[in-house]
């Protein structure tokens, strides 16, 4: 459990700290190593949540939270001329 104003771990479903309800997933954010040219995935309470895990270099903060893009599946209508 995460409490996102404490920014701490807890397992209660309330914050021990500040008494505000707590979320299941600690959130994620995502850097860019730019060494690897590869989007890595990183809990916000790592310590060491910039350093790219493959070559231990210095990342870049790209977003909070990634979520995957579906493109909107559009039915394309073909209008034929009868
Ligand atoms: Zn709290
Ligand atoms: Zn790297």
């Amino acid at each position: 459990m995460w409490c996102k104003d404490c920014k701490i771990e807890t397992l209660d479903k309330t914050c021990p700290v500040c008494g505000s309800e707590t979320i299941e997933d600690i959130p994620t954010e995502v850097y860019y190593c730019t060494h690897c040219h590869t989007p890595v995935i990183k809990r916000i309470n790592d310590a060491q949540k910039d350093i790219c895990p493959l070559c231990q270099e210095k990342m870049k903060y790209l977003t909070a939270d990634l979520r995957p893009v579906f493109p909107e599946e559009r039915r394309l209508l073909e209008l034929l001329p009868p």
